[in-house]
């Protein structure tokens, strides 16, 4: 059979547009027939499955979300909506699926793929970065850039204002988007759920800095984050003695114009997922690392992720704070 199938599970992240755009037209480049399903495992449950076109595509490359719409489906948990899926896509003589998702998707096509044999393959898709055996997953990078730019401009009022600003980054357990903004934008602090800290190792040095004339700080907080980032937040205003604020990035994190790197990304991740299915992968999650793009079995992929050592390692010396 020569059709094949996109869908979005779980979280959206900017990057699926690009690479929707790509699957429609990589597929039909080498001969096959691309179909959308709409709205995760939801929509391959009720059907709504549709032929894809040039058309459908033009102009999406720009826009962040996913046009054919992604969710989360407690249905799909249950082996009797399963085979509804299985029928539909029956209907439509389609053999194989790119599935762009987390890990929690992964797990859901490894079942399905167990009691109904469609090949599929998987693209790491969520701005946590949270997924094993993979540095890189898509829509970190616009995420990354929506951060950055939030806290460039925090920046310009906690100076102004001579003020403490906490700002939260999304990454549920993962510490990963916290990190790489704090290296990345010249922040004081950054509290992730990977390593312990200890508010006090910050006072003798940020008391010490404000004597030295510092009018502001930026502190980075992960939302796996145990405290809470008021309670830093009154940290900052009662032990180090300046006025403080807290921002919530929230779901901005997740929207806006895909940044080059995840258009580029996208379309590689889609070729390598295409191709794979193309050389009988059956089932198997394009991954990204040192050594390049190569498949990954879903068993490694779902288990537990760790962040980069030297990431870590990083943060650590960094802020093994002084006055
Ligand atoms: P993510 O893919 O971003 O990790 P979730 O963990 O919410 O997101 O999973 C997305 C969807 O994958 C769930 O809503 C469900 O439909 C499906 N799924 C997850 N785990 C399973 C499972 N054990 N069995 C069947 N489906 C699952």
């Amino acid at each position: 059979m020569n059709n094949i199938a996109i869908l979005c599970s779980g979280g959206d992240v900017s990057g699926m547009n690009p690479a929707i755009k790509h699957f429609v037209e990589y597929s039909l480049q080498k001969g096959l027939t691309p179909y959308f399903i709409y709205d995760g495992y939801e929509g391959l449950i009720d059907g709504s499955i549709k032929k894809a076109s040039y058309q459908d595509v033009a102009g999406i490359i720009t826009r962040g979300g996913t046009i054919i719409g992604s969710a989360r489906s407690q249905r799909f948990k249950d082996a009797s909506y399963r085979k509804q899926a299985k029928d539909n896509l029956d209907k439509y003589n389609i053999d194989k699926l790119v599935i762009l998702g987390g890990d929690g998707s992964f797990k859901g096509m490894d079942i399905f793929y167990k009691e109904h044999a469609t090949a599929f393959c998987g693209i790491p898709s969520t701005i946590d970065n949270d997924i094993n055996k993979t540095n890189y997953c898509l829509g970190v990078d616009t995420a990354l850039n929506v951060i950055k730019n939030a806290i460039d401009s925090i920046r310009d009022t906690a100076s102004s204002f001579k003020r403490a600003f906490v700002i939260e980054t999304m990454g549920r357990e993962c510490g990963y988007l916290a990190l790489a903004s704090y290296l990345t934008s010249g922040a004081e602090m950054c509290l992730i759920p990977e390593i312990p800290y200890n508010l006090q190792a910050f006072e003798q040095s940020f008391i010490g800095q404000i004597q030295n004339g510092r009018r502001y700080f930026i502190a980075i907080v992960a939302e796996g984050v145990k405290q809470d980032s008021q309670e830093i937040a009154k940290w900052f205003e009662e032990t180090i003695g300046i006025e403080s604020r807290v921002s919530i990035l929230g779901h901005i994190q997740r929207g806006g114009n895909p940044s080059v790197y995840d258009r580029l990304m996208a379309y590689k991740f889609i070729t390598y997922a295409i191709d794979g299915l193309l050389q009988n992968k059956q089932e198997s999650v394009v991954c990204f690392n040192e050594s390049g793009f190569n498949y990954e079995s879903i068993e490694e992929v779902v288990k537990p992720y760790k962040l980069d050592e030297k990431l870590l390692s990083c943060l650590m010396e960094n802020q093994n704070v002084q006055a």
